[in-house]
């Protein structure tokens, strides 16, 4: 039996489930997931398209192009963010703010450190990098 994790958004009209597991987990500075997740910076965990299902409110979730190719989801409700989408990526982000059970695996990574807020004081020992190296722009 492969584990299933689900999470939800702020307002549950969407709920998803992914089955077998996250992939790496991370934090990325940069300015465009600050503002989209109105935080500090945005916390990602990577999954497999094919491991994602949505089980509640698919017409909830609104999509929004943030760079060419780049696709940033959200609930139409409460707001949320719940993905980050790279155009031909079998994987994408999950907002992992947005689970509900303990995925099991902690964050490893921070990218985007050179774009951090002014505000936030680094922490912690995650591999840091200033850009994303051998990612896209984002997580
Ligand atoms: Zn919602
Ligand atoms: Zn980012």
């Amino acid at each position: 039996m492969s584990r299933i994790d689900t999470g939800s958004c702020l307002c549950g009209a969407v709920q998803y489930e992914i089955t077998g597991g996250v992939g790496e987990m991370g934090h990325c500075h940069c300015s465009m997931c600050r503002k989209a997740h109105g935080a500090a910076f945005g916390t990602y965990a990577n999954v497999n398209w094919e491991q994602f299902r949505v089980t509640k409110g698919e017409d909830m979730i609104a999509r929004y192009e943030s760079s060419p190719g780049t696709t940033r989801t959200f609930c139409k409700q409460c707001g949320a963010t719940l993905q980050f989408i790279t155009d031909g990526k079998k994987r994408f982000g999950i907002a992992a703010g947005t689970l509900d059970t303990d995925p099991g695996v902690r964050p490893n990574y921070q990218i985007w450190t050179s774009d951090k807020a002014p505000w936030w004081d680094l922490t912690g020992t995650n591999l840091s990098h200033d850009t994303a190296p051998g990612l896209e722009k984002n997580p």
